[in-house]
């Protein structure tokens, strides 16, 4: 059985050829600043009006789209839980966003996916913390996984790369 590849690189999601970019968004799923702004410039208008169609998402749950402009074939929209301390489940939250977007790919047969940062830009989860949860998530999601072939950490700046690579090293 082959192993999936994990690995980060620094980058624009929404530059990759790949079958899924996740999105982290809000619960309305209409859009907002950071990576889902940029998502849904890329995508196109189209885009947004899929969304409407899906009456917003939980936190800590996902919904797929299609990815219009994109390169991506789908956009996986996941919501992310807002750092409160650490105190109110955001750690099973953020889990949650990563389990629940490989779930929803498998079942769409996704081979290729993309992740951002999933809560560390506005939503002020503590980067370390974030990036040790999202590689736990990830490789236990897919451990023995035949369906996903590749699933890359899309980091925005040398920083989020270092602590990814770390997290991927173990450290
Ligand atoms: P959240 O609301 O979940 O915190 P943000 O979009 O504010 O989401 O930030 C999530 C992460 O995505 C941050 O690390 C941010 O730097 C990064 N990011 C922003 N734009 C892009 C992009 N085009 N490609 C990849 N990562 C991005």
């Amino acid at each position: 059985m082959s192993k999936p590849r994990i690995e980060a690189l620094d980058g624009d999601i929404t530059r990759l050829a790949v079958d899924a970019i996740v999105n982290a968004a809000n619960s309305s799923l209409l859009g907002g600043g950071g990576v889902d702004g940029a998502i849904h410039r890329a995508a196109g208008p189209d885009l947004l009006a899929e969304c409407r169609t899906l009456g917003g998402c939980p936190t800590g749950e996902a919904r797929i789209t299609g990815g219009y402009r994109l390169p991506a074939r789908h956009v996986i929209h996941t919501v992310g839980p807002v750092w409160r301390g650490g105190d109110a489940g955001e750690p099973e939250l953020l889990a949650s966003c990563y389990r629940n977007s490989l779930a929803l790919a498998r079942a769409h047969r996704v081979r290729t996916i993309a992740f951002p940062a999933i809560s560390c830009g506005v939503y002020g989860y503590p980067v370390e913390h974030a990036v040790t949860i999202a590689v736990g998530a990830v490789r236990a999601s897919v451990a023995e996984c035949e369906e996903i072939d590749r699933v890359i950490f899309v980091c925005f700046g040398a920083a989020m790369l270092g602590a990814y690579q770390g997290a991927l090293r173990g450290i």
